[in-house]
């Protein structure tokens, strides 16, 4: 392995869902839903299948209709314009928009401020590009990570190309407020900087609403919006995904993800596009749906002895396991599955200094109801 990547080792997500297989416990780890996306949908994809629709090389940014759906549901969520044509890049899920926005924009010894906990992939592709990682501390303050302005700002030096923002975040639960969201972008502006912003959860929000960065004033120009059908369909395993920008952004990260996948594959492109055309109702069932389990699981684990952060969006609750006495997620976790048979993952993966992120300990809410009242039931038995 290179020396760049020779830190990262294997992602915390495959080591976990691999214990989860070998021990036969419930995975409350890696974030993926056990239930699939809307029939309808998958029908959509068949039909593509059958139809030769996307059998072959699709368009270099995307087939059309993708690109047109995207933006009409910009619009339509939040009133954001973007041209089908020059301002969407379709990648092969989240993970390649980031990998691609952040080899195009930074280059060796750019500072990139990204927030902590980070999301495992964002310090491998700094890494890649040859850019230092500059984290901004989510800290616990009454029950939520917070974001710390001051921090913030004072994180940026003469060096620093971007800052990698996430929100709703992963792995704390935490939405941006509309305060904090007009502070970056303020600095943003100030300083010059550009932001890439990684809104997956966009349509997990259980309090609040979500903001997209790039609706603040000056940020529009300034910004690549990352988003996928993963978490807002239910087919992670698809991997659709996408990012709007300025042309002149957008012409960049093409520019690297012709040479990394060339292109995307096609006929789950029309899938989503007509996924993204669903009505609202879709959009907040799921939402409902999904504040109902976050809510199961948030007291199973405060019953269970756990301190829990409950979280404002996404699918992920991060607790706190020094009420039942224990210091180590990591140690926490891999023992787990013997102890009640079921699977985390520790938090601590997500910091540059693990010693603070040590006793915080994410599981996973994206499951059958069934299936995590037999996980509560598990966790009950710990104490
Ligand atoms: N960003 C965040 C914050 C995530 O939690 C995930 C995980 N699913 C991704 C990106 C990756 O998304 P995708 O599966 O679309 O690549
Ligand atoms: N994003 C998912 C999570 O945080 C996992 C995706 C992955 O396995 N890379 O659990």
């Amino acid at each position: 392995l290179n020396r760049r990547l020779a830190p990262f080792g294997t992602t915390i997500f495959a080591e976990m869902s691999a214990l989860a297989a070998r021990t036969g416990a419930i995975n409350l780890g890696q974030g993926f839903p056990d239930t699939d996306g809307p029939e309808e949908i998958r029908e959509a994809a068949v039909r593509a299948l059958r139809d030769g629709r996307g059998n072959q090389y699709p368009p270099g940014p995307g087939v059309p209709e993708l690109r047109t759906a995207v933006t009409a549901h910009q619009q339509r969520r939040y009133g954001l314009s973007y041209d089908p044509d020059t301002e969407v890049l379709v990648t092969a899920g989240a993970t390649e928009a980031v990998a691609a926005a952040l080899l195009a924009l930074v280059g060796p010894g750019d500072e990139v401020i990204a927030l902590e906990p980070y999301y495992d992939s964002y310090a491998a592709n700094i890494a890649m590009a040859g850019g230092t990682r500059v984290p901004v501390t989510l800290r616990p303050h009454e029950g939520v990570f917070r974001l710390d302005l001051d921090e913030l700002r004072a994180a940026v030096t003469p060096r620093t190309r971007l800052i990698l923002l996430n929100t709703p975040h992963n792995p704390t639960g935490t939405v941006l407020t509309r305060d904090e969201l007009a502070a970056v972008a303020a600095l943003a502006v100030e300083r010059d900087l550009l932001v890439v912003t990684d809104e997956v959860y966009e349509h997990l929000v259980f309090e609040g609403e979500h903001l997209p960065l790039a609706g603040f004033p000056g940020m529009r120009d300034r910004t690549v919006t990352v988003s996928s059908a993963g978490k807002t369909f239910s087919f992670t395993g698809w991997k659709v995904g996408w990012l709007t920008a300025s042309p002149a952004l957008v012409t960049a990260v093409r520019s690297v993800k012709q040479f990394l996948t060339y292109v995307s594959a096609g006929p789950f492109q029309y899938a989503v596009a007509e996924a993204l055309r669903l009505p609202d109702s879709y959009f907040d069932d799921l939402r409902t749906d999904l504040r109902a389990k976050r809510d199961l699981l948030s007291e199973g684990l405060a019953a269970a002895g756990f301190a829990v952060h409950r979280p404002a969006g996404t699918y992920f609750v991060t607790t706190d396991i020094r009420p039942l006495g224990e210091r180590d997620g990591f140690a926490f976790c891999r023992a787990l599955p013997e102890r009640c048979g079921v699977v985390a993952v520790p938090n601590a993966v997500f910091y540059d200094d693990r010693e603070q992120g040590a006793p915080f300990v994410r599981f996973a809410f994206c499951k059958r109801t069934a299936v995590l009242e037999e996980a509560v039931s598990r966790l009950g038995t710990l104490k």
